[in-house]
C-alpha cells in the first residue's frame, strides 16, 4: 500500500475506531489508488461532490462493472447495491433489453443534430400513458429540465418570483441553489459561493408542510410569484412524505394566485410508477419535470405540460431552450427500452410489495430492539433514518447528529456486501433486479450492522 494510502486509512480509522462486533475491513487498495489519481484532476477526485464519500467512512470505491441487483469495485468486492446510479436504474444495471436496444441504435451513428424517430417513439410512451403532460420538451439531465421549466413558467405568466421549499433539490442551476434564511417567508440566500445575491431574491425559500407560510407568502409577494416548485415527493434530503392535504392546498393556492404548480418528478417519475408522484396523490401539477429513469442509465431529462403551456416554448413561442444533445438517439433507445419495461402489467405491484416488505421488515427488527431508528418507504424509495419521531416533513426534523450512526452502518454494510449511497441524508431504492434472495441478504447484513451501531450507543 502507498504510504499516503496507509496515512489515508489510518486517518480515517483514528476518525471512526471499529467497533464491537464490527467486520473487518474490505480491501480497497485499487479504489484507493484511482481515488489519489483522480485527486489530480478533478476537485475533490470527482465529477459530483456526494461521490466523494465526504460524510462515511474511507475512500470513494471506484466502481468497475455493474449487473443487476449487484455492482463489482476495482478491488473485486461484490455488492448489492441499493444506489442505482442515484435512481435511474429501476431496473438493475446491465438490463438485456436496455443494453440490446442501445447496442443496436449505435451502429447507426451516436448523434445527428437533427430529429429523428426515436424522439416520437420514447414521447409516445410517455404521453400516451400519463395524463399530465401532453407536449414535452427532452433535455440532457434532469437539472436543465428544472430550469427550462421555470424559465417556462416566468415566461408564460409573465412574472419573476418563484417560491421553493427548504429540503427539496432541485439540480444545480442559479436560481434553484438557495437555502431559507431565518424568519418563516424569507428570500433565500445562496447556497454555492458563485450565485448572486440578486437570483437568490427571486427565489422564496419556506419550510415544507406549513401552510401559513405559503399563505403569507403569496400575501407578501402578491402577483409576484411565477411557480410554487415542489419534488413530487422529496426524496434528497431525507424522504420527506407530504400529507395529501397539504399537496392539495398547494394546487388549489396555486390555482388562487395564478402561479404555476411544478412538480420536480426527477427521482420520482416513472419510480413511484409510470405516473410518478402526480399519479400517486391524484393531483394536476401545471408543469413536470423527468429524469433518471427516462433516460435508462443514460444522460436525459425532459419538461412537459399543457399543449397550450408548452406553446410559449421555442420555436413555437417566446421562451429559448435548445441542446446540441437534446433527444440524443442512443439516450432516447435506453429510454424505450426502460419504460417499455415498466408498462408491462403488475410491474410496480410487484416491485414496491418487494421493496414494502424490505423496509418494514428492518422496521421491525429494529423495534423489536428497541433501536431508535425508522424505516420511511414509498414504493420502492426507502430512507433509514436513525431518529424516534414517527414521521419526518420537514428538513428542520433530520437530526444532523444522527448521521453519526449513519456512517458507522454505512461501513458495516460495504464491509458486508451491502452498496448504499454515502450519506444519510440520501435513500435507497430497490430495483425490479433485486430478487428475495438478495433481499433477504442485505436484510440480514443490515441487521448485523445496526447491532454494531446500536451496541455502540
Ligand atoms: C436528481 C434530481 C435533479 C437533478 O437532475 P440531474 O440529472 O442530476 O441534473 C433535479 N431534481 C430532482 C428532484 C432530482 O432528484
Amino acid at each position: 500500500m502507498l504510504e499516503s494510502l496507509k496515512k489515508m486509512f489510518s486517518g480515517n480509522e483514528g476518525e471512526l475506531p471499529m467497533n464491537t462486533g464490527s467486520k473487518p475491513d474490505i480491501p480497497r487498495e485499487k479504489s484507493a489508488e484511482l481515488y489519489e489519481k483522480a485527486k489530480k484532476y478533478f476537485p475533490g477526485g470527482v465529477n459530483s461532490p456526494v461521490r466523494a464519500f465526504k460524510s462515511v467512512y474511507g475512500t470513494p470505491l471506484f466502481i468497475q462493472k455493474g449487473d443487476g441487483c449487484f455492482v463489482w469495485d476495482a478491488d473485486g468486492n461484490q455488492f448489492i447495491d441499493f444506489c442505482g446510479s442515484w435512481g435511474p436504474l429501476i431496473l438493475g444495471h446491465n438490463h438485456a433489453k436496455v443494453r440490446e436496444k442501445v447496442t443496436e441504435v449505435m451502429q447507426n451513428g451516436m448523434s445527428f443534430g437533427a430529429p429523428t424517430a426515436l424522439e416520437n417513439e420514447l414521447a409516445e410512451l410517455i404521453i400516451k400513458n400519463n395524463r399530465f403532460v401532453e407536449k414535452i420538451r427532452f433535455t440532457s439531465s434532469g437539472t436543465e429540465a428544472v430550469m427550462s421549466a421555470i424559465r417556462l413558467a416566468r415566461g408564460y405568466t409573465g412574472k419573476d418570483k418563484i417560491i421553493k421549499f427548504e429540503g427539496c433539490y432541485h439540480g444545480h442551476s442559479d436560481s434553484l441553489l438557495v437555502k431559507a434564511g431565518s424568519g418563516l417567508v424569507t428570500f433565500g440566500e445562496t447556497s454555492s459561493a458563485g450565485v448572486p445575491k440578486s437570483f437568490a431574491e427571486e427565489t422564496i425559500v419556506i419550510a415544507l408542510n406549513d401552510t401559513k407560510a405559503l399563505e403569507q407568502a403569496f400575501i407578501q409577494f402578491k402577483d409576484q410569484v411565477a411557480a410554487v416548485i415542489i419534488e413530487g415527493i422529496p426524496a434528497n434530503n431525507g424522504l420527506l412524505m407530504q400529507d395529501e392535504e397539504y399537496v392539495k392546498f398547494l394546487e388549489k393556492i396555486c390555482k388562487e394566485n395564478n402561479a404555476l404548480l411544478i412538480f420536480d418528478e426527477v427521482i420520482t417519475g416513472f419510480r413511484l410508477g409510470f405516473e410518478g408522484a402526480a399519479g400517486h396523490y391524484g393531483i394536476n401539477p401545471d408543469i413536470v419535470t423527468y429524469g433518471k429513469i427516462i433516460g435508462g442509465g443514460l444522460p436525459v431529462g425532459m419538461y412537459g405540460a399543457s399543449a397550450e403551456i408548452m406553446a410559449h416554448i421555442s420555436p413555437d413561442g417566446g421562451v429559448y431552450q435548445a441542446g446540441t444533445l437534446s433527444g440524443n438517439p442512443v439516450a432516447m433507445a435506453a429510454g424505450i427500452a426502460q419504460l417499455t419495461e415498466l408498462l408491462r402489467s403488475g410491474f410496480y405491484k410487484e416491485l414496491n410489495s418487494k421493496a414494502t416488505e424490505f423496509a418494514e421488515s428492518i422496521q421491525r427488527f429494529a423495534t423489536a430492539r428497541n433501536y431508535k431508528l425508522k424505516v420511511f418507504y414509498v414504493g420502492s424509495i426507502f430512507w433509514i433514518a436513525f431518529t424516534d419521531k414517527d414521521k419526518i416533513q420537514t428538513a428542520e426534523d433530520i437530526d444532523p447528529a444522527s448521521m453519526e450512526k449513519f456512517k458507522i452502518m454505512h461501513r458495516e454494510l460495504l464491509n458486508r456486501g451491502i452498496y448504499l449511497g454515502p450519506s444519510g441524508y440520501e435513500v435507497g431504492f430497490v430495483s425490479a433486479a433485486h430478487t428475495k434472495i438478495e433481499l433477504e441478504k442485505a436484510k440480514r447484513a443490515i441487521f448485523d450492522s445496526l447491532d454494531v451501531v446500536f451496541r455502540n450507543k
